[in-house]
């Protein structure tokens, strides 16, 4: 687009460009220039006289311009002054050729501006293709973070070397860590606590073989803290290949609290707080297939029933016959061995097992508790005492049958006048 007031200057100009493979079209005021240029975006350059006729010069017409599209512009003067050379500076032009001094300067000048033109219009574009990619990276990272700090569960990427590379704040607090600095001290392969457990050896075989695995480890991280914690080790595939282990860790020490607390409830008699009857087989049972690898031992159990129970209850009461259990198991209790097992069989009757003991010894002992109970300061201030069946282990005994044996021994007692102990 040539602007020019100027018909005959404009012409030579035309013919000139025209010449050398350019089209042109000429308008004569800052206002059509403007108009134009903005509703029709197929100019590629604009050569603009400073002075124009009409309301609008050149200068004012390029900064109106520029402001409603990118497109490189010459300024075209018949004279140049200071004051031009300074106002110039208020438009970001790409020239400033002085009019009839050199056609060939001017055809030079508007090769250079087009040029210059286009690097710049590809220097946009690729400045515009990295900030975009620069902006989803940021906005991904920011998700991740958001996601993995907020994760209720531990995050820690290792490296193929074990070293840690990424830790969420979640783990640092199940390890009771002060720092991701101090954690990254850890190395997963050859940190001892880690190797002992196995777990280095799991991870090693996560990141050379691909393998996942999921470990459990119950240990006093290095800041002290007793932690009970599942670990999900996968392998990270880069390339191709397995080149670093993603490790999720999951608090369990809660879950295993209550979980022992369950479990020890369920072999528990809520009065008395010694074992049940659940919890008692399952020591006989062990303890006979103890004595059946080891047969030089021997073991033996007893049973007993509180003698004229019905009757404390009767004339005490069912609270302070809870108290006579609960003290009579009290006083057993001191008395045997922390290998021995006393449990509550049902009501007022009670099953005791003695681990590696002979019917003699055990005979003595039951002798010994006979006088303790019925010697015991009782919560009723009468004299409580209770029956004994003693049996030992021997070959081909079963369970049920050397329990039946036991009690079989304990109703002789009572036959005998109880406060006895029958073997
Ligand atoms: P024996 O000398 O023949 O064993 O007589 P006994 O009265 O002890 O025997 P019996 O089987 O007739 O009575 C047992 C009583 O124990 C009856 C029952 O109510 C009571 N009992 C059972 N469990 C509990 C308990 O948990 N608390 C209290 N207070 N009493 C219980
Ligand atoms: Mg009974
Ligand atoms: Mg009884």
């Amino acid at each position: 687009m040539l602007v020019d007031d100027s018909l005959l200057t404009a012409k030579v100009l035309s013919d000139f460009l025209v010449e050398n493979g350019y089209l042109t079209e000429t308008v004569t005021t800052g206002e059509d220039a403007v108009e134009k240029a903005c509703t029709n975006p197929a100019f590629d350059l604009i050569l603009m006289d400073i002075e124009l006729e009409g309301e609008m010069n050149g200068i004012e017409a390029a900064r109106l311009i520029l402001k409603c599209i990118d497109i490189p512009i010459i300024f075209l003067s018949s004279n140049s002054s200071k004051n031009i050379f300074n106002t110039l500076k208020r438009v970001p032009a790409y020239g400033f050729v002085l009019k009839g001094i050199d056609k060939y300067a001017l055809l030079s000048t508007i090769e250079m501006a087009l040029s210059l033109f286009a690097l710049s219009t590809k220097t946009k574009m690729i400045y515009g293709e990295y900030r975009k990619a620069y902006e989803e990276l940021e906005t991904s990272r920011k998700q991740f973070l958001e996601l993995t700090e907020n994760a209720p569960v531990g995050i820690v990427k290792c490296d193929q070397n074990g070293t840690i590379v990424f830790i969420n704040q979640k783990a640092l607090e199940i390890l009771g860590s002060p720092s991701v600095e101090e954690t990254k001290r850890i190395n997963l392969l050859t940190y001892p606590p880690l190797v002992q457990h196995g777990f280095s050896k799991l991870l090693e075989k996560c990141i050379q073989g691909n393998e996942q695995g999921v470990s459990e480890l119950n240990y006093v991280s290095k800041w002290g803290k007793q932690v009970c914690i599942r670990l999900h080790i996968k392998p990270i595939i880069e390339r191709n290949q397995s080149r670093a282990a993603q490790v999720i860790i999951d608090d369990v020490s809660e879950k295993k609290h209550l979980e022992e607390e369950l479990r020890k409830l369920s072999l528990t008699d809520p009065l008395t707080n010694i074992y049940n009857r659940r919890y008692f087989i399952q020591k006989l049972e062990e303890e006979m297939a103890r004595v059946q690898r080891q047969s030089s031992t021997s073991f033996c159990i007893a049973m007993l029933d509180v003698d004229h129970f019905k009757s404390i209850n009767d004339r005490f009461g069912h609270y302070s016959g809870d108290l006579v259990l609960k003290k009579l198991t009290s006083i057993i209790k001191r008395r045997i061995r922390k290998m021995d097992c006393l449990a509550r069989w049902g009501g007022e009757e009670f099953i005791l097992l003695f681990p590696d003991t002979s019917a003699s010894e055990a005979q003595l002992l039951m002798e010994e508790l006979r006088k303790s109970i019925s010697k015991m300061k009782s919560p009723i201030d009468e004299e409580i005492t209770a029956s004994f069946g003693l049996v030992e282990y021997f070959a081909g005994d079963t369970v049920d049958s050397m329990i039946q044996r036991a009690d079989n021994r304990m109703y002789e007692a009572k036959k005998a006048g109880r406060n006895c102990v029958r073997f």
